[in-house]
């Protein structure tokens, strides 16, 4: 049984390289941890819950899809119905659909847009409310070092991830008084499934560009995250934390 006590957190994207280690470093944090993903991802899921069962019923999963703002909606009705109020959120689903903007179809732009940008929205919309009138809540919205740089081929993602950011500080201001922060955190390229599609010499490029010398890796971003999400961080809010390397220092 999920301990009363402690706070509830969820995680979208929770299942992916990066999402898997915040929920279990929010475990280990002792918070209640749901893993929100898509449904579809069936052999991933069953991955997922194999590597969370020796936190016996701390880390769940729920299905949902973030850009279906009406799916959103249900799915934090469930929670609160059966398993309490949310206290943390993070938003950590995201997509890329690399291609340069001479050959993006406004489908390659919209079904980014929906996940990265609205996927934010859709579920900040659906917590806020319910925080502030509890007077607490952590929310930290992934965003990326391009989004502050731009990246080449990804005119929709830059994009989206600039918008987290400008989304969250706004957010901030609106429930800074209610004991709500909203922060992002921005990673460099990490070694995750997400940049496993990098070609094997703009890898070697993008390691030599860094000056720690090295890849992040999903520990590095979730200790970021987990920070953020204490109680006693209450004094950051729209904030952005950069974690990568010195890639990008500003
Ligand atoms: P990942 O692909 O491993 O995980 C992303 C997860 O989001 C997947 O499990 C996927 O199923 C889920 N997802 C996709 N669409 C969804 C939807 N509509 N509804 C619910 N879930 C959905 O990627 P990651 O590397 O773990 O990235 C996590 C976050 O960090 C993303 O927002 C990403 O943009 C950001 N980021 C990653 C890197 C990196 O180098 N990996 C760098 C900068 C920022």
């Amino acid at each position: 049984p999920l301990r009363a006590a402690s706070r509830l957190a969820i995680v979208t994207g929770g299942i992916g390289g990066i999402g898997t280690e915040i929920c279990l470093r929010l475990a280990d944090a002792g918070r209640q941890v749901i893993a929100v993903d898509l449904a579809t991802r069936g052999e991933r899921i069953e991955a997922f819950l194999e590597q969370v069962s020796p936190y016996r019923g701390a880390i769940r999963f729920e299905p949902c899809d973030v850009s279906d703002f009406k799916a959103c909606s249900g799915l934090i009705e469930h929670i609160e119905r059966s398993i309490g109020h949310p206290d943390i959120l993070v938003n950590a689903a995201g997509i890329t659909r690399d291609t340069s903007l001479r050959k993006m179809d406004p489908q390659h732009w919209h079904d980014l847009m929906r996940v990265n940008l609205d996927g934010v929205f859709n579920m900040c919309r659906q917590v806020v409310e319910g925080m502030t009138s509890r007077s607490f809540g952590r929310i930290v919205n992934l965003s990326s070092v391009n989004g502050q740089t731009g990246q080449f081929g990804q005119t929709n993602y830059s994009a989206a991830k600039a918008g987290v950011h400008g989304f969250s500080m706004a957010l901030a201001r609106e429930t800074a008084r209610k004991g709500v922060t909203v922060n992002t955190v921005s990673p460099g390229y990490c070694d995750t499934p997400m940049v496993a599609a990098v070609p094997h010499e703009i890898r070697q490029q993008i390691i030599a560009d860094i000056p720690v010398g090295r890849l992040g890796t999903p520990s590095d971003i979730a200790r970021a995250v987990i920070f953020l999400t204490a109680d006693d961080a209450s004094y950051i809010t729209g904030a952005n934390l950069p974690v990568n390397g010195g890639y990008f220092m500003s």
